[in-house]
């Protein structure tokens, strides 16, 4: 755990910059931490780890959910959940509304893009992606609120690739505001950059920030997680 580097980060960032901090594998003590800091918005990837965290942590923690998401563990985080970056289906979306619909709420979205050259990666492309802005489903989800887009950049020291990649999901941001959400202020935010390449998103306009590894050390993948 590195506050010093923490508060290094956060002020550094500009203004309309937020901090998440990943903390994925992590132990809720860990984020207790941090939060007694005064940090409010936490990221997780998995939905019954949120869940058995947002059960023993104070209720004003935000929790931002950024990994894959299935549809069976939906119900695990949709009663209080900040916001989803990582819708990358129709299907998904449809469901996530679903879930919200039974627990009265709307739960703010991200469309999470495929922006890097690895094959891993979840997301939309576009085409697809305005396939289901175009629907008459979508219209008829009243329960999710779309409020940007999400992406990764490729893994590797070729920072001039991620760059690029940054700037291509700002130019998707872009062509979907104009297009579909040019009237819906809401409609701000990019969610993009991590521990090895935040600086480089922040210049290409970043709103939201992801970091783990640089806040709460390198994270254990032996640790078992219970999902
Ligand atoms: C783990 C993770 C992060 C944080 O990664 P670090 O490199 O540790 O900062 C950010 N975004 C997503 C989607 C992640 O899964």
């Amino acid at each position: 755990m590195n506050i010093e580097k923490y508060y290094e980060i956060k002020n550094s960032l500009p203004a309309p910059v937020q901090l998440i901090a990943v903390s994925k594998f992590k132990p809720a003590e860990d984020i207790q931490t941090l939060y007694n800091e005064g940090q409010r918005a936490f990221g997780e990837n998995k939905a019954q780890e949120m869940k058995a965290k947002h059960e023993i942590l104070p209720k004003d923690i935000q929790w931002h959910f950024i990994g894959h998401l299935q549809t069976n563990k939906i119900k695990y985080i949709a009663p209080y959940v900040t916001m989803i970056h990582s819708i990358d289906s129709a299907e998904l979306l449809s469901e996530v509304n679903k879930y919200a619909l039974k627990n009265d709420r709307v739960i703010p979205c991200l469309l999470q893009f495929h922006i890097a050259a690895e094959e891993t990666k979840f997301g939309f492309d576009l085409r697809e992606c305005e396939e289901m802005l175009n629907s008459a489903d979508f219209q008829n989800w009243k329960n999710v609120h779309i409020c940007g887009v999400m992406g990764m950049g490729t893994f590797t020291e070729d920072m001039d690739q991620v760059r690029r990649e940054f700037q291509h999901l700002h130019q998707i941001f872009d062509t979907l505001k104009q297009k579909y959400f040019a009237d819906d202020a809401d409609f701000k935010e990019l969610s993009m950059g991590m521990t090895d390449d935040y600086p480089i998103a922040v210049e290409e306009g970043s709103t939201f920030i992801r970091i783990g590894s640089a806040i709460f050390g390198a994270r254990n993948y032996n640790v078992p997680v219970n999902d």
